[in-house]
C-alpha cells in the first residue's frame, strides 16, 4: 500500500510503436502516473485492429492491454485521412501499401494515387483517438485530436515518422517532418488528443 502510494498509479502506454511511445513520454511528462511500456512488463501483445473506426481500434487495444497486464492502459489509433481519396488511408494507414511495406513505400503509393490532383484538393488531416481502460478492462473513455494540412507532392524533412514528410502545414510553411519533436508535440493530432486525455485522467478516481 505504502509502496503503491509512493510510486503513484501505473499507466501502461499500450503501443508497440517506438515513435509513438517517445512522443507520449514527452506529452505526458509530469502526469501523476508511473508510465510504463509493454517492454517494462515483459508483455508482447499484438492486437488485431478489426474495428471500422479509430475509436473502435483504440478501445480494442486499451482493453486488451489492460486485461493482459492487469494495469490501467492508454492506447491510441491514429492515421491520415485524405479527402480526395474519400478518407483513405484512414484506419488502414499502417497497412496501406501492404503488411511489410516501409514508410517510404506508403508515401510513394499515396503520392501516386494523388498524381494530378491540384493543391486545393489535396486537403487531409491526421486523426488520433486515445482510449483509456482500467486494469479490469472497463473503459474509462476516449478522446480525439486532429490537425489539418495538405498532401505535398514530394517528401521533405527528417523528423517524426510515418506520413510526416508529405504532410504540409500551410500555417507553418513546412511539412510535419520539418518540425522539431518539440514543435510537433505542440500542434499534432496526438498532442491534442493527449491534452484531452490528461483531463480524462485528472478526473479519474479509479
Ligand atoms: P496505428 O495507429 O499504429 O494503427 O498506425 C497508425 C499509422 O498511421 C502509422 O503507422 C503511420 O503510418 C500513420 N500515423 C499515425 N500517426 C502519425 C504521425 O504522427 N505522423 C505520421 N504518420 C502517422
Amino acid at each position: 500500500m505504502i509502496a503503491t502510494a509512493r510510486l503513484g498509479r501505473r499507466l501502461l502506454l499500450a503501443s508497440n510503436n517506438a515513435h509513438k511511445l517517445t512522443e507520449y513520454r514527452a506529452l505526458f511528462a509530469g502526469l501523476p502516473f508511473m508510465l510504463q511500456v509493454p517492454k517494462d512488463l515483459g508483455l508482447t501483445l499484438d492486437v488485431d485492429e478489426t474495428g471500422r473506426t479509430f475509436t473502435e481500434n483504440a478501445v480494442l487495444k486499451a482493453q486488451a492491454f489492460a486485461r493482459a497486464a492487469d494495469v490501467a492502459a492508454l492506447a491510441d489509433d491514429s492515421g491520415l485521412e485524405v479527402d480526395a481519396l474519400g478518407g483513405l488511408p484512414g484506419t488502414r494507414s499502417r497497412r496501406y501499401a501492404g503488411e511489410d511495406a516501409t514508410d517510404a513505400d506508403r508515401m510513394a503509393l499515396l503520392l501516386e494515387r494523388l498524381r494530378g490532383v491540384v493543391t486545393a484538393e489535396r486537403t487531409a488531416r491526421f486523426r488520433c483517438v486515445i482510449a483509456v481502460a482500467a486494469a479490469d478492462g472497463s473503459l474509462l473513455g476516449s478522446v480525439e485530436g486532429t490537425v489539418e494540412g495538405l498532401i505535398a507532392t514530394e517528401p521533405r524533412g527528417r523528423h517524426g515518422f510515418g506520413y510526416d514528410p508529405v504532410f504540409w502545414l500551410p500555417e507553418h510553411g513546412c511539412t510535419m517532418a520539418e518540425l522539431s519533436p518539440e514543435e510537433k508535440n505542440a500542434i499534432s493530432h496526438r498532442a491534442r488528443a493527449a491534452a484531452a486525455a490528461r483531463d480524462l485522467l485528472a478526473a479519474w478516481r479509479g
